[in-house]
């Protein structure tokens, strides 16, 4: 979606809450959440969303418009450089892209091993999610995550591994870890 398109949708807003305002930060932070929605999607689930007598007074937020929306199906040029996802094979165009991919990739796969050794709930709809999770969203649940799988395992490199990611050790401290 562009930023013309944004700003459309912030009329839109105004239009319906004559209260309302919008400014140019705001405008950045739609533009970078919604950067991989199409225009379409998002005024019809904006236009459902000022049915709901919830939101008679005031605009529904942001992640209620997205929530269940599907991102643009990411358009793939396999004449040009393609790269490959390491953990899933997704293709990227884009080296940047394929590597935030795969960083992500990694973080759900453990995710999902963990949750089916401890029987934690976890399903294709909720792998899902996390794709769809922003980076902010993500680093909180993923990090929480972590903490709960110290709290869970009986094996004390585990624990060790998962402290080091949260206070990572000095490099001399971080050899000894590894030799040991
Ligand atoms: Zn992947």
């Amino acid at each position: 979606m562009t930023k013309e398109e944004i700003e459309e949708l912030f009329r839109f807003l105004k239009a319906s809450y004559p209260t309302y305002d919008f400014n140019a930060d705001m405008i950045s932070y739609w533009a970078n959440e919604l950067s991989q929605y199409s225009f379409e999607d998002v005024k019809l689930s904006l236009k459902h969303c000022l049915a709901n007598d919830k939101y008679t007074n005031r605009p529904p937020q942001l992640e209620v418009i997205i929530f269940k929306l599907p991102k643009i199906k990411q358009k793939i040029d396999f004449t040009k450089i393609t790269y490959f996802c390491r953990n899933c094979r997704k293709p990227f165009n884009n080296l940047d892209d394929c590597h935030k991919h795969e960083d992500r990739c990694s973080s759900i796969l453990y995710i999902e091993r963990k949750s089916k050794k401890y029987n934690w709930d976890f399903n294709d709809q909720i792998k899902e999610e996390l794709y769809q999770y922003s980076e902010e969203n993500f680093e909180n649940f993923y990090s929480n995550f972590l903490k709960t799988v110290k709290k869970a395992t009986s094996l004390e490199w585990e624990r060790k591994l998962i402290n080091n990611i949260f206070n990572p050790p000095e490099k001399e401290e971080a050899l000894k870890f590894l030799q040991n």
